[in-house]
C-alpha cells in the first residue's frame, strides 16, 4: 500500500489501494504476525465480565454517548469525559478522524514507512496523501516534514495539511518520537496532529503529556495490544473537547454496542495486571533481540512488542514462506519501500519465542 519513492509526494484516489493488505489469517502452531498479546486477559477480569453480562439490557440500544467507559478513560489518563471518544478499534478511530478532518482536497501527511492502514484509511474516505520518507534510521526529519508540508500546499493550499499522522511508536520500526519532534511537526502543520500509540504502553513518554499545549493535537490508543483485547474491538483518542465532538458527529448512531462498553470499563481495573505484561514483553523481546543479533541479519532497537529483521535485501519472502512452512507465521514487509528483505516478528510467549528463533536458526542456515 505504501505509495512509491516519488519526487511528487501526493498521491489521490483509490486507484493505488491495495487488496492485499491484510496479513494472512492461517491456521499455524505460532502466531507472531498481528502484535497481539499473547496470553489471554486475566480470568479475574473475564469473571466480572461474566457478572456484568447478565444486567445488560440488551433489548435496547447502547448508552449512545459510553458515558460511563469514557468516565473510566478518562479518569484512567487523567482527563475528562468529553476529551474521550471511543469506537471500534483504534482503525475506526482513525477512520472517524479522517471522515471529520480529511476527504477531498484536505490531504493527510504521512511519514513511511509507517502504519499502512494510515494512508489506506485516508485513500477510502477520499483523502490525498501527502507521503513524507523517514531517514535511514527511520527517524522523521525537520527538513523532510517541511518538504512534504510544502508539497501539500502547493497543491492543495495553505490550509494543507489538513491531518498530520505520527506514529510512537511507529509500527513497523519500532522507534518512539520524542517530545520535541512531535512538538516540532505541530508548529509546522496547520491541521490536526493525530499520533497513533498502538504500542504506547511500551514507550518511555506519551504525548498526551502535550495535550494542553495545543488544542490540534489528538491521541489514538488501543485495547487490542498490551490489555489483551483484539477480538473486542475497542480503541479511542484523547484531544480536546472540540476535536471529540467532531468525531462524535460523524460516528454511525449507537456505533459502540454494550457489551464492549462494559468490558472495556472493567478492563481498565486490571491495569497493574496490564503492566506486568508490558514487562515481561519488554524482557522478551530483549532476549529476542539478543538471540537476532547472533543470526545474520540486520535489526533496529524496538519500543515496542515487534521486532523489525532484514534478512537480506532479496530474500525476505523466501525465509518468511519457510518459516510459514515450519507454523511459524510472522509479518512480511519485505516489498514495502524502504524496507526491503524485512521482516516484524511479534514477541509472544517465551516458547513462542523459541519455536520462532529456531525455525528461523534453521532457515537461514540452509
Ligand atoms: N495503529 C497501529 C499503529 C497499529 O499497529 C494497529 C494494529 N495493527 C492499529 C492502529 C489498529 O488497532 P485496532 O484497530 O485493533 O485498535
Amino acid at each position: 500500500m505504501i505509495p512509491e519513492r516519488r519526487d511528487d509526494p501526493i498521491q489521490a484516489g483509490t486507484r493505488g489501494l491495495r487488496a492485499g493488505y491484510h496479513s494472512p489469517q492461517v491456521d499455524v502452531e505460532v502466531r507472531l504476525n498481528t502484535n497481539e498479546s499473547p496470553e489471554p486477559p486475566p480470568a479475574a477480569f473475564l469473571e466480572k465480565l461474566a457478572e456484568e453480562l447478565g444486567s445488560l439490557s440488551l433489548n435496547r440500544y447502547p448508552d449512545r454517548h459510553a458515558t460511563a467507559l469514557r468516565a473510566a478513560i478518562g479518569g484512567h489518563h487523567g482527563v475528562e469525559p468529553e476529551q474521550v471518544f471511543c469506537a471500534n478499534g483504534s482503525n475506526e478511530v482513525i477512520q472517524c478522524l479522517l471522515l471529520a478532518y480529511g476527504g477531498p482536497g484536505r490531504p493527510a501527511m504521512v511519514f513511511e514507512p509507517t502504519y499502512a492502514l494510515h494512508s489506506h484509511i485516508a485513500l477510502l474516505t477520499g483523502t490525498p496523501i501527502a507521503a513524507g520518507r523517514r531517514d535511514d534510521r527511520f527517524a522523521v526529519d525537520p527538513a523532510e516534514v517541511a518538504r512534504t508540508v510544502r508539497a501539500a500546499a502547493r497543491r492543495y493550499g495553505p490550509t494543507s495539511p489538513a491531518v498530520t499522522f505520527l506514529c510512537s511508536p511507529n509500527n513497523p520500526t519500532g522507534g518512539v518520537e520524542t517530545a520535541d519532534s512531535v512538538r516540532a511537526v505541530l508548529s509546522s502543520v496547520p491541521g490536526i496532529l493525530i499520533v497513533d500509540e498502538a504500542y504506547g504502553q511500551f514507550a518511555p513518554w506519551s504525548a498526551l503529556e502535550l495535550l494542553e499545549s495545543d488544542p490540534r493535537l489528538c491521541v489514538v490508543r488501543t485495547f487490542s495490544k498490551t490489555w489483551a483485547l483484539a477480538g473486542l474491538r475497542l480503541g479511542y483518542a484523547v484531544a480536546d473537547a472540540n476535536v471529540i465532538s467532531t468525531l462524535a458527529n460523524v460516528a454511525l448512531p449507537y456505533h459502540l454496542d454494550a457489551f464492549k462498553q462494559v468490558a472495556g470499563r472493567l478492563a481498565l481495573g486490571f491495569s497493574q495486571e496490564m503492566r506486568a505484561r508490558v514487562a515481561a514483553t519488554v524482557e522478551e523481546r530483549g532476549r529476542v533481540a539478543a538471540a537476532l543479533l547472533d543470526l545474520p541479519v540486520e535489526i533496529w532497537p524496538s519500543s515496542a512488542n515487534f521486532l523489525l529483521f532484514r534478512v537480506s535485501p532479496r530474500d525476505g519472502s523466501q525465509v518468511w514462506k519457510a518459516l510459514l512452512e515450519r507454523s511459524v507465521l510472522i509479518r512480511d514487509i519485505s516489498d514495502w519501500p524502504g524496507l526491503e528483505g524485512c521482516l516484524r516478528v511479534t514477541i509472544g510467549t517465551r516458547s513462542e519465542n523459541d519455536r520462532f528463533l529456531s525455525a528461523l536458526r534453521e532457515v537461514l542456515s540452509q
